[in-house]
């Protein structure tokens, strides 16, 4: 039995400085931290018993976060992220659970790869990794995967995506909506309509023109979003839109939500901080799919945000090796770094100007994302008799991003040098420390 206190700490950033006891996995006590320390003989006694002992003043405890959209790029590309590097990096950015989407080589289309995906998380011990399955065969968008299988197997997939592909056959993409509605699992869309974005590389507006760029229109993301709301509704199943990236998406899913569809949405840290402005340095690091939009995107996407229309943060983690990245911009890869640097983003982009507060980010950053995914021990109340999936953060540090010194393989940030806030002291899976003051613990 291993016990873990965390002093000084404020769960949400509210309320007055507390102690917190961790016991075998568990929260076992809250108490008022003493004025003066443990040291001044105060009356817990039991506390200062702790095999392990986090000084967190001036910190703030939330649930740890859950990453619903997540590349770890094993098995085929472990030369960019494996389970064990990018664990590394979720536990580093606060992380105690996500999700590995499925566009792997090979696909996991298959229970025998996500089945080895959630091995390898469970070996690797730093964050719970829930390997996503493909929706279908091949990420080829003509055949269902045998998604009945994958949720019976040990990996018990719960949520299914073509990710990196549109399931742009709305006929298939009506028959995985009744499937899933009967397996009582997610189907994450990624919605871009594939006839309005061939060729494409940047979004599709004044930037794009001036550089030369073929656009990505936004109707490319919108048309899908809207025919998947429609289609959820008649099937009675639920869908989840990734990285909704428009002003006109959010719109459509807050007008779908307003007609009781079960849809749901995400926005990552990058569509949140960067437009398509960054494009002037012709940079492969920016180029990402969705692509950046325009700074009036970037604004309701924060709002909505802000509101629940959009329900949480997911980062769309896509390593890449040097080499993919490296190039003439329309031959870069689409993909950015992101677990590390979620948390930091999230807080410059959201909490400094006041949007949220703490208790928004753990709505957005573990709540929503574990109630979406059903995941039962993540995104809980911090309170006595629930298990500790905890990430300490620091909100008055600052750190200066450096790719090198991420813990990914690959080093595709788009924030390179950017100082951002709120640094994670520490993070506690199952009342593990598995990271504290960005070193890893590995098990
Ligand atoms: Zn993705």
């Amino acid at each position: 039995m291993t016990t873990v206190l965390i002093t000084g700490t404020r769960p949400y950033g509210e309320g007055d400085p507390v102690d917190v006891l961790i016991d075998d996995g568990v929260i076992t006590r809250i108490v008022p931290t003493v004025a003066g320390g443990r040291d001044a003989g105060g009356p817990d006694s039991a506390a200062s018993a702790a095999d392990e002992v986090i000084e967190a003043a001036g910190t703030v405890l939330l649930p740890g976060f859950v990453d619903m959209h997540t590349h770890l790029r094993e098995p085929g590309r472990e030369d960019a992220e494996t389970v064990r590097s990018g664990s590394a990096a979720a536990a580093r950015g606060g992380y105690t659970a996500v999700f590995a989407m499925a566009n792997t080589e090979p696909v996991a289309d298959t229970a025998v790869v996500t089945d080895h995906v959630y091995a390898q998380g469970q070996a690797v011990g730093l964050v719970d990794v829930h390997p996503v399955g493909a929706v279908t065969k091949g990420l080829a968008g003509a055949e269902l995967a045998e998604m009945g299988v994958m949720a019976a197997s040990s990996a018990a997939v719960r949520l299914f995506s073509d990710d990196g592909h549109c399931v742009a056959d709305p006929l298939i993409m009506r028959r995985a909506l009744e499937y899933a509605r009967g397996l009582d699992v997610l189907i994450a869309q990624h919605a871009e309509e594939p006839r309005l974005t061939e060729g494409a590389v940047a979004h599709e507006g004044p930037t794009a023109a001036r550089l030369g760029l073929a656009g990505w229109p936004r109707a490319a993301e919108e048309s899908i979003v809207i025919r998947d709301a429609l289609l959820a509704r008649d099937a009675g199943a639920r869908v989840h839109i990734c990285h909704a990236s428009t002003a006109g998406t959010v719109e459509l899913i807050r007008w779908a939500k307003d007609q009781g569809i079960a849809i749901t949405a995400e926005v990552t840290p990058h569509h949140l901080m960067l437009d398509d402005a960054r494009l002037e340095s012709y940079d492969g690091i920016f180029r990402v799919n969705p692509p950046l939009r325009e700074e009036s995107d970037t604004r309701a996407l924060r709002a909505a945000l802000a509101d629940g229309v959009v329900d949480c943060v997911a980062t769309d983690h896509a390593p890449h090796a040097a080499q993919d990245k490296c190039c003439e911009f329309s031959q870069a890869r689409p993909g950015m770094l992101g677990l590390e640097t979620a948390l930091g983003v999230v807080a410059q982009t959201m909490v400094a100007p006041g949007l949220i507060d703490w208790r928004g980010v753990a709505d957005v950053m573990s709540v929503r994302p574990a109630q979406i995914t059903g995941l039962p021990d993540h995104g809980r109340p911090i309170e006595v008799g629930e298990t500790a999936n905890l990430t300490v953060v620091d909100p008055d540090s600052a750190w200066t991003v450096r790719g090198a010194e991420l813990a990914s393989i690959a080093d595709n940030t788009p924030y390179e040098d950017l100082t951002l806030p709120a640094r994670v002291r520490a993070t506690l899976l199952r009342g593990r420390v598995t990271c504290v003051d960005g070193k890893v613990r590995a098990r």
